[in-house]
């Protein structure tokens, strides 16, 4: 089963409208263990990235997410928007000039941009960082689609994304601002972590 563009759209708008939905809670996060600027950083990031894309109408893979990485990189403030910018210009590269994915083309695209989060931020697991989360749910992927079909690998990688956000909550903070309160940073989510199982629960409900 081949995943389309039009797929691909609807994660990025279905990304957007979580992000608006849990603005007030990544805020929350945010505010307990970092500078609680999250939420509205996000939301600034999702909303220029929407404008752009419905103005420049991209027809292909790479043109559209190059088009969100560099958004994200210039409009988010924080670590956030470099990371996730990074994210999606790697994913752009991997996907190629092309109006849709295969199963296996998408997992390596997902994969793809984990890897430039790591060369960005060389997080190490439970750090208590996107990562926590980031990394289990492209793993998820791969394993899903080996087993069965992409709605089913997209639902694993949201189910392992918000497992490892909510793990996180038990970690002392070893990364940005959070890890400054050493063991007072247990007992509170990760933000980053938070917002990337939002992006992989998008991507479940787009590919259903
Ligand atoms: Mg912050």
């Amino acid at each position: 089963m081949a995943v389309t563009l039009e797929q691909l759209l609807n994660w990025l708008q279905l990304i957007d409208e979580h992000i608006i939905e849990q603005r007030g809670y990544l805020t929350e996060l945010d505010s307990a263990i970092g500078d609680g600027d999250h939420g509205a950083n996000l939301a600034r990031g999702a909303a220029a990235a929407s404008n752009k894309v419905d103005f420049e109408h991209p027809e292909y893979i790479d043109d559209l997410f190059k088009l969100v990485g560099m958004t994200l990189v210039s409009s988010v403030g924080g670590a956030s928007g470099p990371l996730y910018g990074t994210f999606f210009l790697r994913f752009a590269s991997s996907a190629g000039h092309v109006a849709e994915l295969s199963a296996a083309q998408l997992a390596s695209a997902l994969e793809a941009g984990l890897a430039g989060v790591v060369e960005r931020g060389h997080p190490e697991r439970d750090d208590k960082t996107m990562f926590d989360a980031m990394e289990p749910a492209v793993l998820a992927f791969r394993t899903g689609i080996v087993d069965g079909d992409v709605p089913y690998a997209a639902v694993l990688a949201s189910h392992a994304a918000q497992a490892g956000c909510d793990a996180t909550a038990g970690l002392v903070a070893r990364k940005g601002r959070a890890s400054y309160l050493g063991e007072r940073s247990v007992g509170h989510i990760d933000p980053g972590a938070a917002s990337t199982a939002l992006l992989f629960q998008a991507l479940a409900e787009a590919l259903a």
